[in-house]
């Protein structure tokens, strides 16, 4: 194992769990989190469930399993060219995206719409909620009982009034503190990740045109360097090696980048990190540039696309319908959910009976949530 800096986290310095547990036998706290992930429930879901795409389109596209695994090899490489905590920043990125709700960020909105007189839906928060509270998997606790660190990182974003009621862990929103390196590196490796897969799964998908693309400058500069070297080779391996190369660039430039400002600043521990006032873990400016350029390429190109929005409204629809049909009648729950909205009833009413609707809902892969709309609406599937 290469040299941790004070400044990473160590298992030595971590804030603990919720619940006290022995230490395990032969992993670190990090390891043990990474792995709790790995085998939740939650995780498993992420092959159903997709960003851009719904998952029946096609098997070609990433869903966000696939696009987690990328997120944490980014993450691994530049956590352990910093010297910082790979495990962690693994369990970050594997974990950061359970929240999801089906259909992304269209199932999101909608959820969140849905949510608006009960606190809102936030899948960052709903992230901690399966971690902290919604896997079934130990005896003695409910959640996974991950660390204080993986829990920070996986909260990538709160708003003020649920910061309040998280305690400790909600702490750093209202004080302007940030999450450690680990978390910062997970957060970054994300955008770098998906950023890139879009343009490839925008390209094979047919909405995203290369001529087009070749106005941007992350990809013109690999794009002329490959076919200058390989102008006969087959489109598709062109494609890759040039994204390829957007992400070797990108994540090259984070490292150095990281390194100047981490030097610059010469934490002495995970705590002046946390009270270092600014980010540490950055692209340059020119890179930074660069992938916003590529950022707004994809929000008109891809995002706002006509074949891409006629998905976004169908699956706001279906989750819409979900949600008002559960309220209206919550004998259409099945047992599992609607025990948990007993429960979430008693305690809280209104509000924990919509809570609970939100946690099925956001549970569902896209195939499971286009089934069950089926399953509830379609005259012809009375089962
Ligand atoms: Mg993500």
């Amino acid at each position: 194992m290469y040299e941790l800096k004070a400044y990473a986290a160590s298992d030595d310095s971590s804030r603990g769990r919720l619940h006290e547990e022995p230490e395990a036998t032969m992993r670190g706290t990090f390891q043990r989190d990474r792995d709790r992930v790995i085998h939740s429930a939650a995780f498993r879901r992420l092959e159903y469930k997709t960003q851009v795409f719904v998952n029946h389109e096609g098997d070609m596209f990433r869903t966000r399993l696939t696009h987690s695994i990328e997120v944490a090899q980014i993450a691994r490489t530049v956590a352990r060219a910093l010297n910082l905590n790979e495990d962690l920043s693994e369990a970050i990125a594997l974990a950061h995206d359970l929240g999801h709700t089906p259909f992304g960020h269209a199932g999101q909105d909608s959820l969140n719409k849905c949510m608006r007189d009960y606190g809102g839906f936030e899948h960052n928060l709903q992230s901690l909620r399966v971690v902290d509270v919604l896997e079934e998997k130990y005896a003695a606790f409910a959640g996974l009982n991950l660390s204080f660190e993986t829990r920070e990182g996986i909260l990538k974003h709160c708003s003020i009034t649920n910061a309040a009621e998280l305690g400790t862990l909600g702490e750093r929103f209202l004080n302007g503190e940030q999450p450690g390196l680990e978390a910062q590196v997970a957060n970054i490796a994300d955008e770098i990740a998906y950023n890139n897969h879009d343009v490839d799964d925008g390209l094979r998908a047919g909405l995203v045109d290369l001529n087009d693309l070749q106005n941007v400058e992350s990809f013109r500069q690999p794009f002329v360097e490959v076919t200058d070297l390989w102008p006969d080779l087959p489109e598709r391996r062109t494609i890759h090696e040039v994204i390829r190369r957007m992400i070797n660039r990108q994540v090259l430039d984070l490292i150095e980048t990281s390194q100047k400002a981490i030097d610059a600043c010469a934490p002495g521990s995970i705590h002046e990190v946390r009270t270092a006032g600014v980010p540490l873990i950055l692209l340059s400016e020119e890179a930074n540039n660069r992938h916003l350029e590529l950022k707004r390429f994809l929000r008109t190109n891809l995002y706002r696309h006509y074949r891409v929005h006629r998905m976004t409204l169908k699956a706001a629809r279906i989750v819409r319908a979900l949600f008002d049909v559960f309220s209206e009648d919550a004998r259409l729950l099945p047992k599992a959910a609607a025990d948990h909205m007993a429960e979430l009833e008693s305690a809280n009413g209104a509000t924990g009976r919509a809570r609970a609707i939100a946690d099925y809902i956001a549970g569902m892969t896209d195939r499971f949530a286009i089934a069950e709309h089926e399953r509830i609406f379609s005259a012809s599937t009375l089962t």
